[in-house]
């Protein structure tokens, strides 16, 4: 099994409006927008979740213009950025992903599900009825007719040695995922259950939609992480992101 980590970006934010309330307001900082690629054994490929949508490749303010959070993020994203170029590095096309783990509707993670429409896209039922349900997340993104979703309810092995942990708070039905590699061993994609190290080290969670539930699925990753000897890997931060081995470069 292989673990592929897809630079897709960057977003200039205000650190302290977007990440962490009381540390860094003001203060102007690059994030990495980031997806992943499991190749199975079996010669599976499981994509997790597909970046921002090229249109912000020429326009980056196709999202925000007009709205007050134009103010504290900045959508940074180069062609090669782009999920299909990214793929293309390592010899896949769209059509070969044959599941899309979904871990939630924000801009940044579900921008190019429309590409997706050959593969299974497994998301937690809680995430995909509040997201449906509200005008908070962009539908034009997620819910199109040729998708084809399938409902998960709560933790989950899709395939051997790949779990999707249950981590709302974030937003509702939040997912993240874990992984066992041969040589890596366990390695935990925290998604934005935890945005940064920082945010664990001082219990911030200001941002999150549900504190409490945000505070207790961090937890539980820290602690699995600890208990398993997990890679934990951060879904926004950018002092870790220097250290991880990009594609087409690979986890195995
Ligand atoms: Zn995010």
């Amino acid at each position: 099994m292989r673990l592929y980590i897809l630079d897709l970006g960057r977003c200039d934010v205000d650190k302290g409006a977007v990440l962490t309330p009381g540390s860094g307001d003001g203060t102007r900082i690059d994030i990495p927008i980031v997806g992943y690629l499991i190749q199975t054994d079996d010669g599976r490929n499981l994509l997790v979740d597909t970046g921002i949508h090229r249109k912000h490749i020429a326009d980056p303010l196709a999202t925000h213009r007009g709205k007050p959070f134009a103010k504290l993020l900045t959508v940074k994203m180069r062609p090669e950025d782009d999920i299909e170029r990214r793929l293309g590095e390592i010899g896949l096309r769209a059509e070969d992903i044959d599941v899309l783990v979904s871990t939630h509707f924000h801009f940044d993670h579900c921008g190019n599900h429309a590409d997706f429409g050959r593969a299974r896209i497994l998301v937690q039922r809680e995430c995909y009825e509040a997201a449906r349900g509200s005008d908070r997340f962009p539908r034009d993104l997620f819910d199109l007719p040729h998708l084809r979703y399938e409902m998960v309810e709560g933790d989950t092995e899709i395939a051997p040695g790949v779990r999707l942990l249950e981590t709302s708070g974030h937003v509702p039905g939040h997912q993240s995922v874990q992984v066992r590699l041969p040589r890596t061993g366990p390695v935990i994609l925290a998604i934005d259950a935890i945005y940064t190290a920082e945010n664990v080290e001082t219990d911030n969670w200001g941002v999150y939609m549900d504190q409490d539930r945000a505070r207790a699925s961090a937890r539980r990753l820290v602690e699995l992480a600890r208990a398993e000897r997990a890679m934990l890997v951060y879904g926004h931060d950018p002092a870790q992101w220097a250290t991880l081995r990009k594609a087409p470069a690979y986890y195995d």
